[in-house]
């Protein structure tokens, strides 16, 4: 039985109300981005038809009113993720930005030749790509920590792979093709015990479990607004303030500066440092409406429906017959991977859309974890609090369907 009191959460959301192939649209992508409440569009439109002007800069009305939207973000995001400090939060365009400004400026102040990062073997291109070109900017080289094939990291293998020349555990909290739950505060203890800084993609943790930064004691933490109800071309990197003053900027440009000459230019305090030119201003300040929805479900009641919709899921397509989950991970959030004998997860795909059902096939960005299982890809069922059981038993007959007409 569930116990969540469903509210009709679906109403809130106009794009969820549509028809597609002149069906129902059920929508399961949500690990690539979430649907926006109703909430969320208005406050956009409100943004542009009230505040509307640049931040910071103008003594004037509407840049004082865009501004303290803006800080009042900022405020909002360090308490919803515990953060200590308010400047300790840096708005990006997205995880990856998010990723790519440690990799950057991080390396540039402490990644020396023979040095080593760590990263693991489920992680997104994301928080792949940034740290290999760190690495090969710096004479550094990766280390990856393994899995099984349940899809659990062997993290007795850190125990081998740290040591005193790793400089950077870049890890995610929750895999997006596999759905594990990272331990992510016993990882992050072990690797503090030599002194070796952790970032956390939560990219798919920011939107299904709660987040306190100061008791995972995580060093930096990467998140998108998009995944998590609220506007597209806005992300999070939480840093700590020890490690944000010891990086160099990550751009150049307006509103990270004190002062510019010619001979030298001194830089702002954090956050803007990290934060030059104008900012997503709209995606800033419509954040909040995002978190205000998360906030009112309220977030603990949806985090444990959505655990129960994960567990009644997986139990309804485990009965589709051939069906074989990828990522049996004794803790597991919001994913659900899988293939199907004989059929390729991109023909189940299609068949699907047409059906009304939106899923993900193929490798989701992980093409590592991929190869690993040596599959092509997976078809990728992603809940989200407006989902319901409902949808998931049309999506168990829809793969019935779809899977007499590949056969
Ligand atoms: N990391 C993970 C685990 C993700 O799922 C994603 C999005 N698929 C990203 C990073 C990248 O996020 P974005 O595209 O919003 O920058």
């Amino acid at each position: 039985a569930f116990t969540y009191q469903h509210k009709q959460i679906a109403d809130y959301f106009p794009a969820l109300q549509q028809k597609v192939y002149g069906q129902p649209l059920i929508y399961f992508d949500n690990a690539a981005t979430t649907q926006k409440p109703q909430s969320v569009i208005d406050a956009i439109a409100r943004y542009y038809s009230t505040i509307n002007s640049n931040v910071h800069r103008g003594v004037h009305y509407l840049s004082q009113l865009a501004t303290e939207a803006s800080e009042e973000t900022r405020r909002r995001v360090a308490r919803f993720i515990n953060a200590r400090h308010t400047h300790e939060i840096i708005f990006t365009r997205g995880t990856t930005e998010s990723i790519n400004l440690v990799a950057n400026s991080y390396s540039k102040a402490f990644l020396k030749p023979g040095d080593n990062v760590v990263i693991s073997a489920m992680e997104h291109h994301s928080n792949i790509v940034p740290w290999q070109i760190a690495c090969e900017d710096h004479g550094a080289t990766l280390r990856v920590i393994p899995m099984n094939e349940r899809g659990e990291l062997l993290l007795d293998e850190l125990d081998h792979l740290l040591d005193e020349h790793t400089r950077m555990l870049a890890i995610t909290w929750i895999s997006n093709s596999l759905g594990t739950v990272n331990p992510v505060r016993e990882i992050i203890e072990k690797a503090h015990q030599l002194n070796i800084p952790v970032l956390i993609d939560a990219a798919q943790a920011a939107p299904h479990i709660p987040i306190d930064v100061q008791a995972i004691d995580c060093d930096f933490l990467a998140f998108s607004g998009h995944k998590m109800y609220g506007p597209t071309g806005i992300g999070v990197l939480y840093g700590k303030e020890q490690w944000l003053d010891r990086m160099p900027p990550y751009q150049g440009g307006g509103e990270m500066i004190k002062s510019v000459r010619f001979e030298k230019t001194e830089y702002n305090d954090l956050p803007f440092k990290f934060e030059a030119g104008t900012p997503h201003i709209e995606g800033t300040v419509c954040l909040q409406a995002a978190l205000d929805f998360l906030e009112s479900l309220p977030l603990a009641d949806a985090y444990a429906y959505e655990q129960q919709l994960l567990e009644y899921a997986t139990r309804q397509v485990s009965q589709v017959p051939g069906l074989r989950i990828i990522g049996q991970a004794a803790e597991k959030a919001s994913i659900l991977s899988f293939i199907i004998a004989d059929t390729h997860p991109y023909d189940v795909g299609v068949l699907l859309d047409k059906m009304g059902i939106a899923v993900r096939t193929g490798h989701h960005c992980t093409q590592p974890v991929m190869d690993f299982f040596g599959i092509p890809g997976t078809v990728r069922v992603t809940l989200a609090v407006y989902n319901t059981p409902a949808e998931i038993d049309r999506l168990t007959t829809c793969l019935d369907k779809a899977l007499s007409m590949l056969k």
